[in-house]
């Protein structure tokens, strides 16, 4: 039961989203993966819906109207993002397929024209594979060596363990803001700080982080950072760089096609300015939109009030997880975001979520693309996710499951 009156009506914010509302083939799920994926309001809908019906055409192509429009909300969306990270402009904002692409991009462009033989790059144990392979197959590539920040036993990162890893050369710092398994918001700020002190650059994946907390790239000072729509309520197939204008300026195309060059002929080739030289070929133009929209509808809101919210809440999950026996649940408490990956006594992950999936509860089991993570952790986990539209019901409802679960599998 609710203890504390809180301050989203999360049935309000439920109203907003079509997921949510009575569908003649579709069971009513308690949504609890919003780690994987969030649901997406009206709004966005409507919003792609309508650039796919009035306003389709090709951007930067010049020649008629419907293209200028399609270029003016297209470049509309990459301003709704600077200003929703505070980029200093919005050609610090490449627009790329999601959080994946934008750090391949930055593994691939930057990574191999400034990442030599010998340079090291320091990683976290807790990173998705996202920001784990890339830096993995750049090492390799670039005969580089990748430095393994381990985490704490309760699931932190020391920064002690840092100022030991950095050397001069060091040229990269990749990590990610809120684990997608442990839940923990890492001190990015800080970490940038130490990585600028040692000569070397910082990357922050926030695909667990912009659409539950201000995020505020020049506040951390990072040097990359990156995320994807549809963990922010938008579309999937878009997500956004952002990365400092002069490392932009250094870097070379990622991909190469249409739309990345000033001239080109037999002799001579000049690339485009930032960020179109990042945007080879045709961009995902109707879901910049609904990014554009998916923003918006955070904001109306309000991310301190998302993150206040969502605070609350993780405290009434913790709260009531330590109710059921035999459950483990990995990383920091009681100051933490609202995932929570557990082991229950001996029961497979999966078989959890099976059970949970009989009543109506989503949730997500496995290694939650973080193997190495999941190695120190002792295997699978199972995952429950929150979002701004979830609230205490949804939390109470996991945990009678979960008792159920025990019973299912003799733990009475
Ligand atoms: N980083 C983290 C922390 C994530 O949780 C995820 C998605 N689970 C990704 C990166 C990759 O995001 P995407 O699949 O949208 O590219």
């Amino acid at each position: 039961m609710a203890t504390t009156t809180f301050s989203i009506d999360a049935s309000e914010i439920r109203r907003q989203f079509p997921f949510f509302q009575p569908h003649p083939e579709m069971r009513s799920l308690i949504y609890l993966d919003n780690a994987a994926t969030t649901q997406k309001p009206y709004s966005v809908i409507e919003a792609v819906s309508n650039f796919w019906a009035h306003h389709n055409a090709n951007v930067h192509r010049g020649g008629h109207g419907a293209g200028a429009k399609a270029s003016e909300l297209y470049e509309a969306a990459r301003q709704r993002v600077a200003q929703f990270l505070n980029a200093r402009e919005p050609a610090e904002i490449v627009f790329t397929r999601g959080t994946t692409e934008a750090i391949n991009l930055v593994a691939s462009s930057w990574g191999e024209a400034f990442v030599k033989a010998g340079d090291e790059v320091i990683i976290t144990e807790m990173e998705h594979h996202a920001n784990l392979l890339p830096w993995m197959r750049l090492a390799e590539k670039q005969g580089a060596t990748l430095k393994v920040w381990r985490i704490t036993d309760d699931g932190r990162l020391n920064l002690d363990d840092l100022r030991t890893l950095l050397t001069e050369r060091t040229r990269l710092v990749a990590v990610v803001h809120i684990s997608n398994v442990l839940g923990v918001v890492n001190p990015v700020a800080e970490i940038c700080r130490l990585a600028h002190d040692a000569g070397a650059l910082c990357l922050v994946d926030a695909a667990q982080s912009v659409a539950h907390m201000p995020v505020d790239v020049q506040a951390i000072d990072c040097d990359f950072l990156m995320f994807s729509g549809h963990k922010a309520y938008g579309p999937t197939g878009i997500g956004a760089l952002y990365a400092k204008r002069s490392l932009l300026e250094a870097m070379p195309p990622y991909q190469v096609g249409g739309g990345i060059v000033k001239t080109v002929s037999w002799e001579r080739l000049v690339w485009s300015e930032p960020p179109a030289k990042f945007e080879a070929g045709t961009p995902p133009i109707g879901e910049a939109v609904g990014l554009h929209a998916a923003l918006d509808f955070i904001d109306s809101i309000g991310r301190a009030t998302i993150e206040a919210y969502e605070h609350e809440l993780t405290r009434y999950a913790l709260e009531r997880l330590q109710e059921v026996p035999g459950l483990r649940l990995f990383g920091p408490t009681p100051d933490r975001a609202g995932i929570f990956a557990f082991m229950l006594e001996d029961i497979h992950p999966h078989d959890i979520a099976t059970v949970l999936d009989a009543r109506d509860i989503a949730i997500r089991s496995g290694l939650h693309c973080a193997h190495p993570l999941g190695a120190r952790l002792g295997g699978s986990t199972a995952r429950a996710s929150l979002a701004v539209y979830n609230d205490t019901a949804h939390i109470d409802a996991l945990i009678e499951g979960l008792h159920e679960v025990r019973k299912v599998f003799g733990y009475v």
